[in-house]
């Protein structure tokens, strides 16, 4: 494949608010020009001083999204992933905390041969250089940058400012989009005022910035005065004000954006041929999702979407999306609900509800809060036959369970909640341990893509269709070896593990004892997309359409 030597580049900054969107639309230009024929890549730059996501708490920041090679990043690194139905890299991520790295480092190594090294231009250098590196190792034609934070703070200055000498020296190849958001006041709330992205129009042209398009978020389309009234005051050519309304489905976004003629808007600014439009494969996702007949309840049991009133589910948005993804797949409507993990600890009143479900997932998590109720969930789903699927720690979670309530191992538990466990069924390997002791955290994590071998005759293997997979990892602890031959004997299978044999990688009850009693102690939500569903979800979400819900009484 020829190289390509200078990319085009597409900026996309929030004005007025933030949470307005800016990942999906990002997302969704993405899909649009790579619809058009273009070779296209994303980055996602995040104004905070942390490295990265890793040390983040998800009910702060959402989800921590996991790269193949490991790094831990923004979930709109999912999105992005998901609309544009690529694997991203580490090139692809960048965050203040981890420019300022690089520059420093390079200063203490004399890479600046004895210069003062000035935040302009040097921080802004940066950025560009990365932003490069990352269009060439994606062989890219455009790249589209989604800068974190919202225009007028202090934050995102920096990275307005490598705009500013991209723009500067190729005027031609650099598109400016700015996701505002306009309140709607009035009965029944629908005067959308402009007032707001007039300011945020302002804030950018004080950085040396305009934009070229605005896509304008609200709780419905624009109408043409509004669009007519935006044009003018913020000085925007004809057209270049794109509707964002609100939609229920998040893949609606791209279709949305081309009714407007988003494609052509951008492309024309960056000197581009407007190419053939095809978005009929995503038309037709959009149109199974809206009209799946059959709803299928899903209760996902976790701990980090409670903040006083608020439920926040970006903490599990992959796990939220994988679910959509399969469903689509089989025509089904998901219907997901939240369950507090804390509930169930209380009894069997609320264990009963359970029986409501067609499905239940245990998602990954970290520590000790919750868990005797998840651990109870996972029991009455055992026991009660309800299709069970357990992520990461849902994995970890159905092994303790299993060693408690089928081996009689009564305090088995992992070294996570309880390192003096005479039974550590699930345990921090030796070589971990060492990195542990000397506080090393971050190193003692298992990261990233690693592969996994599959046993014949099993539900993993029919699900996959192969027996060699890939998948990422997040976590520390994993399935005690010592404990293996007993558990298998009695009837909890390790249907995966890694090449050498050493790493339990999926645990599963046979059909024959349970519909769909599975979990892995990689994270499949990581790699589902809209337009190739992980298996392992499909696999669950066929049993979750078969299993028969019971209605309370
Ligand atoms: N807390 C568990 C571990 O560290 C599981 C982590 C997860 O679910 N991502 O191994």
């Amino acid at each position: 494949m020829p190289k390509i030597k200078n990319p085009k580049y597409v900026f996309v900054v929030g004005g007025v608010m933030s949470g307005v969107g800016k990942g999906v639309a990002s997302a969704s230009i993405g899909k649009i020009l790579q619809s058009r024929g273009f070779k296209v890549t994303a980055i996602k730059i995040d104004p905070y001083v942390n490295v990265d996501a890793g040390t983040m708490n998800p009910t702060e920041h959402g989800e921590v999204f996991v790269l193949d090679d490991g790094t831990e990043c923004d979930q709109d690194m999912g999105n992005y992933e998901r609309f544009l139905n690529r694997d991203l890299t580490r090139a692809n991520y960048m965050t203040t905390g981890s420019i300022y790295l690089s520059v420093i480092t390079r200063e203490r190594n004399l890479g600046y041969g004895g210069k003062q090294v000035e935040v302009v231009p040097r921080i802004p250098l940066e950025v560009i250089d990365r932003i490069n590196t990352a269009a060439s190792q994606n062989n890219a034609e455009i790249v589209i940058t989604e800068v974190g934070g919202t225009v007028g703070e202090y934050e995102n200055i920096l990275f307005l400012e490598a705009i500013r000498m991209l723009k500067l020296k190729y005027p031609h190849n650099v598109a400016l989009v700015l996701v505002s958001f306009l309140p709607a006041l009035g009965a029944g709330g629908t005067e959308l005022k402009t007032k707001p992205t007039q300011h945020a129009v302002r804030s950018l042209n004080s950085v040396g910035l305009h934009p070229d398009v605005i896509l304008a978020r609200a709780p419905v389309p624009l109408d043409k005065k509004r669009k007519d009234k935006i044009e003018f005051m913020c000085s925007l050519d004809h057209g270049n004000v794109i509707s964002a309304p609100d939609v229920k489905n998040i893949y609606e976004v791209p279709i949305n954006f081309e009714k407007d003629n988003l494609g052509d808007r951008i492309l024309g600014k960056l000197s581009l041929r407007f190419g053939h439009r095809d978005l009929k494969q995503w038309r037709r996702l959009v149109s199974a999702m809206r009209n799946a007949k059959r709803t299928l309840k899903i209760g996902i049991v976790g701990k980090y979407f409670e903040s006083g009133n608020f439920v926040l589910t970006d903490s599990y948005i992959s796990v939220i999306e994988a679910v959509k993804h399969a469903s689509a797949a089989l025509k089904c409507n998901p219907e997901i609900e939240w369950l507090d993990a804390g509930k169930f600890e209380k009894g069997a009143g609320e264990l009963k509800k359970l029986g409501d479900y067609n499905g239940i997932i245990v998602p990954g998590g970290f520590g000790s809060r919750g868990i005797k109720g998840k651990l109870k969930v996972i029991e009455y789903c055992r026991e009660h036959k309800i299709p069970y699927f357990g992520l990461c720690y849902g994995m970890q979670l159905a092994v303790v369970e299993f060693a408690r309530n089928v081996l009689k191992l009564k305090d088995a538990n992992t070294t996570e909640i309880d390192p003096k466990t005479k039974h550590p069924i699930i345990d921090i390997l030796p070589e971990q341990k060492k990195l542990m002791a000397e506080k090393n955290y971050g190193g003692t994590m298992r990261l990233g893509a690693y592969p996994a071998i599959l046993d014949k005759k099993t539900i993993a293997i029919g699900a996959y269709g192969t027996n060699k997979i890939s998948e990422r990892h997040r976590h520390r602890y994993e399935v005690n070896p010592d404990y293996i031959v007993k558990l298998e004997k009695s009837g909890l299978e390790f249907s995966g593990h890694s090449p050498d044999g050493r790493l339990m990688e999926i645990a599963e009850l046979s059909r024959e004892q349970h519909p769909f009693f599975l979990g892995t102690q990689f994270h499949p939500e990581l790699k589902s997309r809209p337009l190739s569903p992980h298996p392992l979800f499909v696999e669950f979400i066929k049993a979750a359409a078969k299993y028969k819900t019971k209605p309370r009484i």
